[in-house]
């Protein structure tokens, strides 16, 4: 192996290989350090991949259950059989991680399995997993390390009945009973999950409202169509510890703004409160790179303040998406190689893989209202849509926000079946800086459950008409 490179990248989730990948098809000689047995990162091996495996097939699950008969399909002796249902995710995970192996391999990217430290810019140090080192000299180094998950003040994660995501991506039986700690994307998604396999569900939040950053309207719907399934919430609260009984978890609670305290059981609590920046012993303050308060690297064009190190990914400002670090990674690669490299990070969308999937892009109407910017405002019910009458989905609804002027679509949010497929549309009329009249006079399909966009497009100016 050379051991003298044009860029190393550290970290080979979203951020590092798609970084990698575009490097090696710009010619450049690129190698990729990654600590875990596998590539993929969070989200190949512990995250989006393996999270949406289990709702995919636990949503069949409760379908097959219970809302088939609406349809006239009679089912008898529905069974789950998890071990089945995990093996079938970890099937997918692998061949995934696998995947990206490949794409190394074609893209001539030097795959290097240890923990990468930064000594200086220019090199990095590689140790494997017997503790034998290797010093890489390179022009560039990319750290893009990603997250985990953040700790929450006086609990334990145990990964067996205390659990972050990863332990709730494992768990070996369903809980009678789980509490939920934060009702942001992963409590929403892995509650689900669990739910529809037969746990009781309760969501402990700690602000007055679920899934913040999403817009008000659409949340507030949500949380109304969750608790329908059997969701509980106790919002404004938050988890001060969890005693651990032979049988059960004694957990204590507390509002917010301060007050009585209680308690409650549960079998298992996830703990889903947000995730942080990995950075530790990377040697940051040693070369200088700076982070913020939080730890997040801060970059400018993806470049640290020391010249030829690199930042991309969840370990620096910013959503933590794959796609976002995914955008980061190739024009991180392009910025590298001299190119003119672009995040357009206005319209990156938003997905939660619920039951109805929600999904926007762009300016919430309180992000709107605080800036001042005059908007107009169409909306259309999937109640209304033939194809989702037809398909008897008809919770949710998509609302579009034009500027109040130019006409300019400034946010779509979504929540209705299939939306998480149907944002892209959004996204990319609002890259050519689409007017909502140019989503309403675009022929859609017909019964499609996009004709609700269109709709809620016509609805801007007023000329919504389909039923
Ligand atoms: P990561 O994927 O975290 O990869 C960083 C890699 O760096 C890791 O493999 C780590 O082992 C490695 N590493 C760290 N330090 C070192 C070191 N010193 N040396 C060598 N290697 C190192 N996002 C979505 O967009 N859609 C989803 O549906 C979605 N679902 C999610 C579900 C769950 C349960 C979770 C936890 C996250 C989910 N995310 C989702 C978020 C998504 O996984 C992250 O935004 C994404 O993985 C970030 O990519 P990254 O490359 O920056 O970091
Ligand atoms: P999140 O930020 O989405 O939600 C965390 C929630 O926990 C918030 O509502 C917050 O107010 C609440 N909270 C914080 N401290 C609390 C406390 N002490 N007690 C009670 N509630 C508390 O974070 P997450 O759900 O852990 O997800 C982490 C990251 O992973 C997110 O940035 C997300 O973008 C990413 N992710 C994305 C997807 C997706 O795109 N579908 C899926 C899963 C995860």
């Amino acid at each position: 192996m050379a051991d003298t490179f044009d860029i190393v990248v550290i970290g080979g989730g979203p951020g590092g290989y798609n970084c990698a990948i575009r490097a090696g098809q710009l010619g450049l000689n690129v190698a990729c350090v990654e600590s875990g047995p596998t590539l993929g990162g969070t989200c190949l091996n512990v995250g989006c991949i393996p999270s949406k495996a289990l709702l995919h097939a636990s949503e069949l699950y409760e379908t097959a259950g219970s809302h088939m008969a609406e349809l006239g399909i009679k089912t008898k002796g529905v069974e789950l059989d998890l071990a089945q249902m995990m093996k079938a995710k970890t099937e997918t995970v692998d061949g995934l991680t696998k995947g990206i192996a490949f794409l190394f391999k074609k893209n001539k990217v030097t795959h290097i399995t240890g923990r990468g430290r930064i000594v200086s810019a220019g090199q990095v140090e590689v140790t494997d997993g017997k503790g034998k080192k290797t010093t890489l000299t390179t022009k560039n180094i990319v750290i893009a390390t990603g997250s985990e998950v953040t700790p929450c003040p006086g609990i334990e994660i145990d990964e067996e009945r205390i659990v972050s995501s990863t332990g709730a991506l494992a768990l070996n039986a369903v809980p009678k009973t789980m509490v939920v700690i934060g009702a942001g994307v992963i409590g929403l998604e892995l509650g689900s999950v669990w739910r529809r396999l037969g746990a009781k569900v309760h969501v402990v939040e700690f602000l007055p409202r679920i899934l913040p950053g999403a817009d008000g309207e659409l949340a507030k719907q949500a949380q109304r169509i969750f608790k329908k399934q059997g969701f509980t919430f106790q919002l404004g609260t938050k988890v001060t510890g969890i005693e651990k009984l032979k049988s059960k978890l004694k957990l204590n609670l507390e509002p917010a703004a301060g007050g009585d305290a209680t308690t409650m059981d549960a079998d298992v609590v996830l703990v889903a409160i947000g995730r942080r920046p990995v950075t530790a012993g990377l040697g940051l303050d040693e070369v200088g790179v700076k982070t913020d308060e939080r730890g997040f690297i801060q970059t400018d064009h993806w470049k640290t303040d020391v010249p030829g190190v690199w930042a991309i990914g969840d370990c620096t400002t910013g959503l933590m998406l794959a796609h976002k670090a995914e955008e980061e990674a190739v024009a991180c690669a392009e910025a590298i190689a001299g190119k003119a490299a672009h995040v357009n990070y206005d319209v990156i969308p938003g997905v939660v893989y619920t039951s109805p999937e929600i999904a926007w892009v762009g300016r919430t109407e309180e992000e709107l209202k605080e800036a001042g910017i005059a908007y107009k405002k169409g909306a259309f019910p999937f109640a209304a849509n033939s194809r989702a009458r037809a398909n008897h989905q008809t919770d949710g609804f998509i609302k579009v926000l034009a500027d109040a002027t130019t006409d300019e679509i400034l946010g779509v949010h979504m929540m209705g079946a299939q939306v998480s497929e149907m944002i892209g549309e959004a996204a990319l009329a609002m890259e050519f800086k689409a007017a909502s009249e140019d989503i309403a006079r675009t022929c859609h399909a017909h019964p499609t459950l996009s004709e609700a966009l269109r709709q809620a497009a016509m609805g801007v100016e007023g000329w919504t008409m389909q039923m």
